[in-house]
């Protein structure tokens, strides 16, 4: 475990320029960069020092350490094992016993604040942390004894996180994450069962990089690998869009690559970047090996994504055995109810107006045929209103006329002044001179 650089310790193990830059790219990949980031990181990780790392296994079945170290690429492995100068790890140290606590000391010591704490494992709290000891002490005990000295924690795969599998339901060893052990230390998760290398390596690189962490979730997880459904990155997301699923394993469906929600895939509620990095450096992840997803990245996974291959729980409260195909249906009968509900009303709005309408116009029309009748009655009655209107004319004419002759007849007498000196005994006209 030496001090040099990255690159150098590459280039001492036959390593090529080609290959550190293929893996500078990954990590730009993984950490959601773009690739033009790849010759700044490559730059930035050949000079820095290697990062001092203690790892702690405590209660947990080693996959994450297998993870780290298993490889289809003998060149990529090598690299993240010098991307990192592992300073202790139970499984991976030669040395045993006093000898190995020693190394975890000494480590601690050259290092003050300059290392991460990498956890793997649940915490198991019973019988006074008799479940798990390491050189004899509860490894709870180490944990923050570790943890209190390290420029942060990343605590890898969801037992580390959550208590994973140990803390399911049924669990005796009441087992923990490492949450409440690392105090006011940075705390960094990466979920899954096992967490996937690559987030890891990111994770450091970032560090190497930048001089600072990636920007991380409320529960600590980077988002750049955890900020994304699974089931959106998904390759067989086409097939769902489609309504194409398996419906038994080995189907036609499933023979032909189609969805496995049917089948209990939990992607559509879990949060992770497996689609897109993969396990065994890009090789392949649990739905293109067609078995679909488990959900390990979410919190309390066991307990609240189980069973495997049942299909996802009700997402209404109180009615576990819904699927969400039925509260689909549900909510698509309700819909064309209330837009049933809604054509009836407008319907009879409308009916009720239009009556409405013709009441009016018909009011209106005969307001209108009334007033024409008054008004005619009106005009007609003013000569005489009961009598006919050639009797009325008739009427008319003879009145003029009687009065015409009256007044011709007062005309004659105020003209004629025999009238006045004769008196009234002397016919008018007569010549009695
Ligand atoms: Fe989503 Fe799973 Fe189907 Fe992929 S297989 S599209 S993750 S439900």
């Amino acid at each position: 475990m030496d001090d040099q650089g990255l690159y150098a310790a590459l280039i001492q193990r036959g390593m090529t320029r080609r290959s550190f830059l293929k893996f500078s790219s990954a990590m730009a990949a993984a950490l959601a960069l773009p690739a033009s980031y790849a010759p700044r990181i490559a730059q930035a990780v050949e000079a820095a020092p290697r990062l001092p790392v203690i790892w702690i296994r405590a209660q947990t079945c080693g996959g994450n350490t297998e993870s780290l170290l298993r490889s289809p690429d003998p060149k990529i492995e090598t690299m993240l094992l010098d991307t990192i100068s592992l300073e202790y790890h139970q499984s991976l140290l030669p040395a045993a016993g006093p000898g190995l606590d020693m190394a975890r000391t000494s480590a601690m010591e050259r290092y003050p604040n300059g290392y991460v704490a990498v956890i793997e494992g649940a915490i198991p709290d019973g019988a006074s942390g008799a479940y798990c000891l390491v050189g004899g002490r509860p490894v709870s005990d180490i944990v923050r004894e570790v943890a209190a000295g390290a420029l942060a924690v990343i605590a890898v795969g969801s037992c580390a996180c959550d208590g994973g599998a140990p803390a399911a339901s049924g669990g005796l060893t009441d087992a923990k994450g490492i949450r409440g052990l690392v105090g006011g230390t940075k705390l960094i998760t990466l979920p899954g069962c096992p967490m996937n290398v690559i987030n890891l390596t990111a994770v450091i690189v970032h560090y190497l990089t930048f001089r600072e962490w990636p920007a991380l979730d409320m529960m600590g997880r980077p988002l750049a690998a955890y900020g994304n459904l699974i089931h959106n990155q998904c390759e067989r997301r086409p097939h769902f869009e489609f309504g194409e699923f398996a419906l038994s394993w080995g189907d036609e469906g499933a023979q032909r690559g189609w969805c496995l929600y049917k089948l209990g895939c939990k992607g559509p509620e879990a949060m992770g970047n497996c689609p897109t990095v993969r396990y065994g450096f890009g090789v392949s992840w649990n739905v293109r090996a067609g078995t679909g997803c488990v959900g390990c990245v979410s919190t309390d996974s066991w307990d609240q994504m189980g069973p495997a291959y049942r299909r996802l729980p009700s997402p209404v409260p109180f009615f576990p055995n819904l699927t969400t195909d039925m509260v689909g249906a549900a909510m698509v009968g309700g819909v064309a109810a209330v837009a049933g509900v809604h054509a009836v009303g407008m319907g009879t709005r409308y009916t009720r107006r239009a009556r409405q309408g013709r009441r009016e116009a018909l009011a209106t029309a005969e307001a209108g045929v009334a007033a024409e009748m008054v008004a005619a009655d009106t005009v007609e009655a003013v000569p005489a209103p009961d009598a006919t209107p050639v009797e009325a004319a008739a009427d008319s004419s003879e009145a003029d006329s009687s009065e015409a002759d009256s007044s011709e007849a007062d005309s004659s007498e105020a003209d004629s002044p025999e009238a006045d000196s004769s008196g009234a005994d002397a016919p008018a006209g007569t010549g009695e001179r």
